[in-house]
Order: C-alpha cells, then structure tokens, then sequence
C-alpha cells in the first residue's frame, strides 16, 4: 500500500467512524477470517463496525469468533442497505471485483462511501479510493495482519482476531502446503500462535467437523474422478441427484478437488457441480506450476482467481459441460503436456 494512503487511511481511522466489511458470494474461511480480524480490530478502535456476506456460510466456519455478529444479505436486505447507505468507510475483502458480491452489488455503487480493497486476487478493479493488492500473499488474512501493522497496532491483535487470522491462512494455504506459503506466512502465524491460542483446535474446528453424509459424497466424488492422461488432467463431477441423495449442504465439497489433483503427474484439476435451482454449473480450478487456471477459467469459463486456484461457470448441462471442457483442452495439450 502507498506511504500517502497508509498515512491518510491512519488520519481517517483516527476517530470513530460508520465502516462497513464486505466481502464475496459463498464466503469461505479467508473471507470469514479476514472480515472478522478486521471488525474485531476496528471495534477495538472505537468504530462503529458491521460484516456483511452476500450469502450464508459453512456450518463448518460457524465457531469463529463473532461469526455469530454475520449480517447476512440475503437475509437481512433492509439492514444491510442502511449500514452500507450510511457507511463512512467500506471495506471490500478477499475480492477485487464488485460483481462478485452478486445482488449486493447496486448497494455497493450507489454508496458514497470511501472504498478500501485488501486483496490477493489477480487484476484488481479499480473501484476503490485505497487499495491495498498483492497477488503474492497467500490470504488475505495475512494482509489484514500486515494493515494492522503499517496501522502500528500489532498490539491490538487478541486472541479472537488470532484465531480468525489464523483459519483465514491456514483455509487459504491448504494448512501451509501451498506455494504461496512463505516464510513470512509462518513468522505471522507464529506471532499469532504466540497470543495463546490453541492451534491444533483450529484445525480440528474446521477439519474434523465431517458428517458421515459428507464422506459419503465424498466417496461419490471418488467414484466419478476421471483421468485424462494425455492432457496431466483429472476431473470429479456431481451430479444435483448426487448431491441430493447424500443430503448435501453448504460447504460439504470444499477441497474434493484437491484429490483429483493429489494423482501422480497431474498438473490440472476440476470439480464440476451441478446446481439445478441455479440453472448452472460451478467449476472449481487447479493447477500445479506453469499452468494459469485463472486465464483458463476467465477465458472460457466465466471464472477467474488466483493461476493456481480458481472458479467458473457454465449455463449448459452438466454432461455438455464436461464434452465442452474436454474439446477446450485440446488447444492446450502441449501447454499441459509441458507442464511442470
Ligand atoms: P473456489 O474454487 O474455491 O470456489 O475458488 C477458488 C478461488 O477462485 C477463490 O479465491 C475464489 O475467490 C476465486 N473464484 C471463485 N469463483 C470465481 C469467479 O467466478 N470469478 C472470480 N474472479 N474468482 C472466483
Ligand atoms: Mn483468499
């Protein structure tokens, strides 16, 4: 962030202000996690401070911190768009562009508001008056710890903001396996390991939380996991009858698609989920190395992210999806082919 903003955002934050955090559609634990931590530090600062979500969250993500404090849009539209009309100060997480927040979008334009964007998306909008982008940081958790920073208040961190900061990182990362994960991630995760918060009962919070019916789906998911060889591709379907049969809820095919990309040689995976109510299919992306799913998805699929962690979308059905995906990869064989 530019030295002139950083000292024009501390002369704003320096009495009380109405802000607003938002962040995108299906939030997951970065998005959760870096909205709360900053609540938690603006409310420590006297300001007056609301969360928003476009829609509702995992059950899974539901023991965070003030998570409870959620205001949900699509639950609460009246509520929302009074906190965002009479907002002084917006901020938009975990997100770069304002269509990702679906029907909270007209809000979002028609405030006064001055925006500040903290993101690690690639090719951010230009909507905001603050904006606060690298793509080379794993969460956007850990850049919320590096804001409280250049904010000279590393001493407000808690051990509530600790533990949303902490799921943000450790969501985003894959648990510290990812490249993206630096040596600088886990000098931030040891500062907030050092607040006193119990770190294994994080990942037990988020990870051992399954319903029997989950890993049923998830057997599901195995069963349909395909491998294009030619292409170092694998890819899952689910089907809405699936996905019924196993009583599916929000969040329960989080991470399904690392499998496919934990098989030997892969260089390419996805996960096509039918969503019939919808009228669409959403694709999650992944890739190892070279190989941008971000340019991929946002080509042909309606999608975008980071190179190596993206989504997507398709109108046609699910089959026809798949028969389009697979007709796409040919023009990319010696791209994936030489993929390291
Ligand atoms: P996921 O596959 O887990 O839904 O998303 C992977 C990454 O891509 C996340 O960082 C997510 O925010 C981003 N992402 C997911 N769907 C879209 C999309 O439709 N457009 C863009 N620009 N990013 C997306
Ligand atoms: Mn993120």
């Amino acid at each position: 962030m530019k030295k002139e903003s950083i000292v024009l955002l501390k002369k704003l934050l320096s009495s009380p202000k109405n802000i607003v955090i938002v962040s995108h559609k299906n939030p997951d634990g970065d998005a959760i996690g870096s909205s709360l931590a900053l609540s938690l530090y603006l409310k420590a600062k006297r300001h007056n401070v609301a969360v928003i979500m476009p829609n509702d969250f995992p059950e899974f993500l539901k023991w965070m911190p003030e998570s409870e404090s959620i205001l949900i849009y699509d639950y609460k539209t009246k509520e929302c768009d009074d906190k965002i009309a009479s907002a002084d100060l917006i901020f938009t997480l975990d997100f770069n562009a304002l269509s990702r927040v679906d029907a909270m979008q007209p809000a979002l334009e028609a405030s006064n508001a001055d925006f500040v964007m903290i993101d690690h998306h690639q090719e951010p909008d230009n909507y905001a008056r603050f904006t606060y982008s690298d793509t080379s940081i794993c969460a956007t958790a850990q850049m919320i710890y590096h804001f409280i920073e250049m904010m000279e208040d590393l001493h407000l961190i808690n051990q509530n903001i600790a533990k949303n900061l902490y799921t943000g990182i450790m969501t985003d990362t894959g648990s510290f396996r990812f490249r993206s994960t630096t040596s600088t991630t886990h000098r931030v995760v040891a500062q907030l390991i050092d607040t006193g918060i119990d770190n294994a009962a994080v990942h037990q919070n988020v990870f051992d939380a399954n319903s029997a019916q989950r890993m049923q789906l998830l057997g599901v998911a195995l069963q349909n996991l395909t491998i294009l060889k030619e292409y170092k591709t694998a890819y899952i379907t689910l089907s809405q009858q699936e996905l019924d049969k196993h009583n599916h809820k929000k969040g329960d095919t989080e991470g399904f698609v690392n499998y496919a990309l934990s098989v030997k040689d892969i260089v390419f995976a996805v996960i096509f989920i039918e969503h019939k109510e919808e009228g669409i299919v959403k694709m999650s992306l992944r890739s190892t190395g070279d190989f941008s799913v971000n340019e991929f998805a946002k080509r042909h699929f309606n999608g975008g992210g980071h190179k190596n962690a993206s989504g997507g979308r398709s109108e046609l059905p699910l089959d026809e999806t798949v028969s389009q995906f697979i007709r796409i990869l040919q023009s990319y064989k010696t791209q994936l082919t030489d993929a390291k």
